[in-house]
């Protein structure tokens, strides 16, 4: 039986495997075959499962015990990023110095889903240790974007943003720590969402900068993202900054709603074709009976810089615990601190070196006032700018990155300009903000037709309306996703 993947969602496998016209284990097998066809090209996945089938099964058996009363997500095949912990499966995140390392336990976003009969295909593959723009920083290879196999797929989720892009998941968890999860949506034409912090449990997510990290779903659909979202949302015991659940939604709201473009879009340099496309979507909102309007945040273009203090200063402390004698890589020296300095040069590459690097320096006796204290001064200045700016506007608008798709290669020599590709979603992580990636057309390089992505920001919380307001997007756009 041949199952077309090509415009399928999770709405609509959940469908046809509660109506028994497909098994889950057939669906499975139908992701495989793509796998294998395409993903030699792509290299999306570190590792595609030899218990993924055993998954469907399980699924299969669940379908049988509860018929139509099943979760939407049983029998849907997953793409989880490597730094997701499977229990018993490799989490490398990418990196030499856990390229052996096998997860003692489950994620919390990964029991929510494998307890609802969701199926893991594989491993995604991933910048090391989720820095990067690009998913060129991980250890074990390039992913490829599926549009244009000469570029970039984003990052760091990439292999997961162009595992669903080509077929080769009906879904995927990625990890958004400065848009990680936002920006390869937008690169590979599939929805991403960045979750208001706290929503997500972060444990078994290893740990990159503990106050921004947030796990997020990709999806084709704005509907579908809701979906995995209400699955692996909601209070979680093992993690100390998880939110309580939600005592009710916010107030309803009128379908109608104020959307606030900022006012440093202006001197942020982006694409022609990206902000004629940004414009046509401003125009298409306008039609829905939106009002656009113009808000100014006095302290969102310091975002990038506070991001490369806080982020470095926290992954540095994070990483610190991966000595060569807990986890991983293990290299011999000649007493314990040359064990520690042999592991770590031999295991980490040079991305991860110069943000610890950056980090450890930002915290040293000498610097932490000038630079550690200021970024997170104005970190708070900068949360408080988007509090005023949401008594006005329900959501803030950018598009997801100034540019499309970038050539592998392009940038790698050059960091600061990697960086930049990250200026608009950076201030959803500073802030605690949810934010959604969502495909608002396609441009034109060379010969190929590149997907562009639009960016919502929402106040604390608002989650539910950012789905909201992209699937009443995708409604008048349809946007073709899939290559
Ligand atoms: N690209 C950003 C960085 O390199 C964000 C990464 C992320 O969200 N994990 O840090």
């Amino acid at each position: 039986m041949s199952i077309d993947l090509k415009k399928l969602t999770i709405t609509e496998a959940h469908t046809r495997l509660a109506q028994k016209d497909w098994s889950a284990l057939e669906l499975t097998d139908a992701y495989l075959s793509v796998i294998e066809e395409r993903d030699p090209a792509i290299h999306s996945y570190l590792e595609v499962f030899d218990d993924a089938r055993e998954n469907a099964r399980r699924a299969d058996a669940l379908i049988r015990e509860k018929g139509k009363d099943i979760h939407p997500l049983t029998g849907i095949p997953f793409s989880i990023k490597d730094n997701i912990l499977i229990k018993g499966h490799v989490a490398s995140c990418g990196s030499k110095i856990l390229e052996k390392y096998r997860a003692a336990y489950d994620a919390t976003a990964v029991v929510r889903l494998r307890d609802e009969g969701a199926v893991f295909l594989g491993r995604g593959n991933m910048d090391e240790f989720a820095m990067g723009s690009s998913t060129e920083r991980s250890a074990f290879g390039t992913t490829k974007n599926p549009h244009d196999i000469s570029r970039a797929p984003g990052g760091s989720s990439g292999g997961p943003a162009a595992a669903v892009a080509m077929g080769g998941a009906l879904a995927a968890l990625g990890s958004d720590t400065g848009g990680s999860v936002r920006q390869p949506a937008s690169f590979c034409g599939i929805v991403g969402l960045k979750p208001t912090y706290g929503s997500v449990s972060r444990f078994g997510l290893v740990a990159m900068a503990s106050s921004l990290d947030q796990i997020g779903p990709f999806a084709k659909t704005a509907a579908d993202a809701r979906i995995i979202f209400e699955a692996i949302s909601g209070h979680d015991p093992m993690d100390s900054t998880s939110l309580p659940n939600r005592s009710g939604q916010k107030a309803e709201r009128s379908e109608k709603l104020t959307i606030g473009i900022p006012s440093f879009m202006d001197e942020v340099k982006v694409d022609d074709d990206v902000l004629k496309n940004f414009e046509e979507s401003i125009a298409i909102l306008k039609k829905m009976g939106h009002t656009i309007t113009t808000v100014v945040l006095p302290n969102v273009q310091y975002s990038l810089p506070v991001y490369y203090i806080i982020m470095p200063a926290e992954a540095s402390t994070n990483l610190a615990r991966f000595d060569g004698v807990r986890y991983g890589l293990h290299k011999e020296g000649e007493n314990l601190f040359e064990d520690y300095t042999k592991t770590r040069g031999a295991g980490f590459g040079a991305e991860v070196r110069r943000r610890i690097l950056l980090g450890t320096y930002v915290l040293s006796a000498g610097y932490y006032d000038a630079y550690y204290t200021q970024a997170t001064m104005l970190r708070r200045q900068i949360t408080a700018d988007f509090e005023n700016v949401f008594t006005d506007v329900d959501a803030i608008l950018t598009p997801t990155s100034p540019t499309p798709a970038f050539a592998l290669g392009e940038r790698t020599d050059d960091p600061l300009r990697m960086y930049s590709s990250d200026v608009f979603t950076v201030p959803a992580n500073i802030g605690g903000l949810p934010a959604l990636s969502i495909p608002s057309g396609f441009v034109k390089r060379g010969t190929a037709s590149l997907p562009v992505g639009l960016q919502f920001t929402g106040a604390h919380l608002d989650d539910s309306l950012l789905l909201d307001i992209g699937e009443a997007f995708e409604r008048e756009t349809e946007y073709s996703f899939i290559v």
